[in-house]
């Protein structure tokens, strides 16, 4: 499932949209900026209807991952019907922590800083509408692919599966 930054495709709107925090005088986090960078979905035909978030610092740019975060804005219904029953839809749904990409220990904080954001329905809003336009350049780019034809989800399924037998065997 190749994920592209929002920014790639649109800088100068994602310059401008693209959330970002401050912090101060917070126990869980060192002061400063985080910026929540979208990333969605490249592949043609897929209606995964998700974005993937890099909190990123303007210190560490893209050198550092802060956290990547996983988050579908549908009903729990739609990814339960979307993915068949081999996926949780609730982990579909998110938000999470994703356990394949990058994190740090201030993961878990910076999930509680997202969630935070999520209460505003102008920032639901806004990613549904990043989300539309990214999906539209994929679509409309259809043409220029080569036929890659896996599905994103069971890529995923895939890319999921390695590290749990991975821990099994270590018990
Ligand atoms: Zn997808």
């Amino acid at each position: 499932m190749p994920m592209i930054p929002f920014m790639e495709r649109f800088p100068e709107l994602g310059a401008r949209e693209t959330r970002s925090v401050t912090v101060t005088q917070r126990q869980d986090l060192p002061d400063g900026e985080y910026g929540f960078l979208e990333f969605y979905c490249d592949e043609p035909g897929c209606d995964c209807r998700r974005v993937m978030i890099d909190v990123l610092r303007p210190e560490t740019g893209w050198r550092k991952i802060w956290a990547t975060i996983s988050y579908g804005w549908e009903s729990l219904d739609f990814y339960r019907k979307w993915s068949g029953t081999a996926s949780d839809p609730i982990e579909m749904k998110g938000p999470y922590l994703d356990p394949l990409n990058p994190q740090t220990q201030y993961s878990s904080a910076l999930l509680n800083l997202f969630r935070f954001l999520l209460e505003s329905p102008d920032y639901t809003e806004r990613l549904k509408r990043h989300y539309r336009m990214f999906r539209e350049t994929v679509e409309e780019g259809r043409h220029l692919q080569h036929s890659l034809k896996s599905n994103c989800i069971d890529d995923r399924r895939k890319r999921l599966g390695a590290p749990k037998r991975r821990r099994r065997h270590s018990h």
